[in-house]
């Protein structure tokens, strides 16, 4: 349904409001989200300004924004960004929309007790959103960022460049292969983990995120196996070991960790109470 007249922000976000209502469980946040980067305005300015009329132009831009986000096009693939531990990162459909969750993962490897210029590979980078937060918190930490698909390596290196964080190295790497001789004190990770069978794969944003970053074989437990055994051979004793999962993986990932010989494997919930992340620690041999 279109809209002809001008209308006040008040208004917009009404009608806004009402067409995305039925496909969207977030309609009044996606509402004001796109009306602010519409208006390239903070979200006081919808509360200050509501009678304040939209021009033409601005109006016309909100309306293609609103049919985009009723196709279900994700509100980040519509912005071109997404928040990520407080900086903005610029987002495609080439790799993974940055998760609030994964911020337990920041946390997490800010607080372990690692050298101030400790080596920190980051696999799978996508964005960048995990080895750029780390590398915002810790400028001394030797970061590299690997992804073996080139164009999520283009867009971590523009974020790189956005965000003037020019000394982290990010690489094309099919896992381990760009690194195959380094050793780190941590290894972090964000790898596909979905089960390829997964029925939310058909609902919300994931419809579309690539696979690449989202799903895994053996009941999406093949990446982070994967890299929880080729780990062992890159970390320096006493490194760290740190992966995110599904919420229902912690157990099997624990023991994977366990069996491989990790030793102080733990498990760490995020913010909405989910088990995340699990960490383990390498002895050597
Ligand atoms: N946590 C994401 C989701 O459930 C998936 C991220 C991933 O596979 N690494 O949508």
């Amino acid at each position: 349904m279109s809209h002809s007249s001008f209308s006040t922000i008040a208004e917009s976000l009404q009608w806004a409001y009402s067409q995305l209502v039925d496909s969207s469980e977030s309609a009044h946040i996606d509402a004001e989200a796109l009306l602010l980067h519409c208006l390239n305005k903070q979200r006081s300015y919808l509360y200050t300004w509501p009678e304040k009329v939209l021009t033409a132009d601005q109006f016309k831009a909100y309306q293609t924004m609103i049919e985009k986000r009723q196709q279900g096009v994700p509100v980040a693939h519509i912005i071109g960004e997404r928040e990520f531990w407080s900086l903005p990162f610029i987002v495609n459909a080439t790799t993974l929309i940055p998760r609030p969750d994964t911020e337990i993962l920041v946390e997490t490897a800010l607080n372990l007790p690692l050298a101030g210029n400790a080596k920190v590979l980051d696999l799978g980078t996508g964005t960048g959103a995990i080895a750029l937060s780390l590398a915002s918190e810790r400028p001394q930490w030797h970061m590299t960022a690997i992804d073996k698909i080139e164009d999520a390596v283009a867009l971590a290196k523009a974020n790189r460049d956005n965000l003037n964080l020019p000394h982290v190295e990010i690489l094309q790497s099919d896992w381990f292969s760009a690194v195959e001789h380094q050793d780190f004190n941590l290894i972090v990770s964000n790898p596909p983990y979905i089960d390829e069978t997964d029925v939310h794969l058909d609902l919300g944003d994931v419809r579309f995120e690539p696979s690449s970053a989202l799903t895994a074989a053996e009941q999406g437990f093949a990446d982070l196996f994967h890299i929880a055994q080729h780990a062992t051979k890159h970390l320096s004793n006493g490194g760290y070991l740190l992966l995110e999962h599904g919420f229902e993986q912690a157990l099997t990932v624990r023991q994977k960790l366990i069996d491989l010989g990790y030793v102080n494997v733990a498990t760490v919930r995020d913010f909405g109470s989910n088990d995340r992340c699990t960490l383990g620690q390498w002895r050597g041999e």
